[in-house]
């Protein structure tokens, strides 16, 4: 047995205790009745603690040590030597925090999140604004144990966006703020209405359910090494590259809500379906970042699942599957329903052109903070004053405003910005796989996207975590991360709809 063999048979038992963490996971966001609740907090922490000191032992730093002469020579992206550099990556990073530090943020944390949780409620800051202040104190203490260079900023992103620097982002945001701003502006100036009542009608679950499953088969999502769930907060998860679950939830009065969401999920499964076979239970079996992440759903969701092309093959269908609701609606009345642009105060809700705003945002709050140049008491009056200058309103209460987001209850700060990531490089990918394979297009109104599912598996998917995600966006699309394909395509669209 080579000592590469010994590293990946340690390795491979961490990935079994990490799938089973997941898998406790998701049976507690879909099946867990209530009561099983503390127990399993417990058996969570348990695996949790041990895939880690498992991870982080003198051995595993030692067989990486071993295996190294034995790898290299080998390729850049060969699985050998993309596994030894990821792996070493991941280590020195993990053997950086102290065990004390993790076992504070973790208790903070899930306090943060009940304390958030009763502060939205009562939409009352002052309530949360105790805990949040020490969550910010240990991320700052995080982040200078994992040390950075330029920004203290750059460690905690670094976390969720390997490689990616927050002078890199402050330059993206700032090129999509200028186009942005004027964007939203211009659609609200427009005199051309768009009506989006008709998603507002009643539509039946069962239904909405069976057409999403329709839509997710035809995407290429395999059922035979997935499934879908019903769950209070849509996700994805995985187990291994033929377990990959997704959830949706299904709101009666509202169809784009489901929909979308299944939409959105779909793109991280295929992601995860992808993924090579021989980098199974490995560090690299799984996702390049959030941003990638990201990237794929949002790809699915948008660019494909609010494309004319893809209604011209599917409304047909779907006015079939709801004759009362959508009789009265056009195909072009649908199309510009479901891309309405509006300005509004919840993130989660906003369309594809004010979105980038909320997340622009939350970043600029969050490195104002770690700069020391913000100060948590002050978040409420400063997240106003930018949701006034980005979007033109002020939210009537805290809880939407600044308490609307799990995220800071919960230690995710850097992570924000990824859903913008998510979004330039999904146009970005597009952009490039229609311009090497344009037939795609054609395709989607045939209601077909196996080569658009195959240009990914190829480019994207496959390479699970072996690259960086600069270093992958830029192999793939031939150019390194940009906001112009992203910016050209909601100028095109908005143009479009609204005769801006
Ligand atoms: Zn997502």
């Amino acid at each position: 047995m080579t000592q590469l063999d010994r590293l990946k048979t340690r390795l491979g038992e961490i990935c079994d205790l990490r799938a089973a963490a997941a898998i406790l996971g998701w049976d507690q966001q879909t099946y867990m009745p209530p009561g099983g609740g503390a127990a399993r907090s417990e058996q969570l922490a348990t695996l949790q603690r041990l895939s880690h000191e498992t991870f982080i032992s003198p051995e595993v730093g030692e067989l990486l040590e071993l295996a190294a002469a034995e790898t290299a020579d080998l390729a850049y992206d060969s699985d050998e030597a993309s596994l030894m550099r990821v792996t070493r990556r991941d280590y020195q990073k993990a053997r950086k925090v102290p065990p004390s530090l993790v076992a504070e943020i973790a208790r903070t944390t899930s306090q943060g999140i009940e304390v958030w949780t009763n502060s939205k409620a009562q939409s009352d800051f002052a309530l949360f604004r105790p805990v949040l202040k020490r969550i910010f104190q240990l991320e700052q203490d995080l982040a200078r144990c994992l040390e950075f260079d330029e920004h203290i900023y750059d460690a905690l992103l670094d976390q969720y966006e390997p490689g990616m620097k927050t002078n890199v982002l402050k330059a993206l945001f700032a090129d999509l703020r200028q186009h942005l701003v004027p964007l939203v502006q211009s659609v609200s100036q427009s005199r051309r209405h768009v009506d989006d009542s008709a998603l507002h009608q009643l539509y039946d679950p069962q239904k909405q359910w069976d057409f999403g499953v329709e839509v997710l088969k035809r995407f290429g999502y395999d059922l035979k090494r997935g499934r879908q769930d019903k769950s209070a907060h849509p996700f994805t998860t995985s187990f291994s590259v033929n377990d990959v679950r997704i959830t949706t939830r299904i709101d009666e009065g509202f169809l784009p809500s489901a929909l979308f969401s299944t939409l959105h999920e779909c793109g991280h499964a295929l992601y995860e379906q992808g993924v090579s076979h021989s980098l199974e239970r490995t560090p690299l079996g799984g996702g390049a970042s959030l941003g990638i992440h990201e990237s794929q759903s949002r790809l699915w969701e948008n660019l494909i699942g609010r494309s004319r092309g893809f209604w011209q093959f599917f409304f047909p269908r779907l006015q079939s599957i709801f004759p009362q609701a959508l009789s009265k609606i056009s195909f072009e009345g649908f199309y510009r329903a479901i891309n309405l642009v509006q300005p509004s105060l919840i993130r989660v809700e906003a369309d594809e052109v004010t979105y980038n705003l909320h997340v622009l945002l939350r970043f600029e709050l969050e490195v104002e903070i770690l700069d020391n140049r913000l100060n948590v008491d002050d978040l409420p009056e400063a997240w106003n004053s930018k949701m006034k200058t980005y979007l033109g309103m002020i939210p009537p209460d805290d809880t939407q405003g600044v308490l609307q987001d799990v995220h800071w209850s919960n230690g995710l700060i850097g992570y924000f910005p990824t859903y913008t990531l998510g979004n330039l490089i999904s146009t970005q990918l597009f952009e490039a796989a229609t311009r090497e394979c344009p037939a795609i297009l054609q395709q989607l109104e045939q209601g077909e996207f196996s080569e658009l599912l195959n240009w990914l598996r190829r480019h994207v998917h496959q390479h699970g975590r072996k690259f960086l995600p600069t270093e992958l966006a830029e192999r793939a699309t031939g150019k390194p991360l940009q906001a112009d394909a992203y910016l050209k395509y909601l100028t095109e669209k908005v143009a479009d709809i609204y005769g801006t």
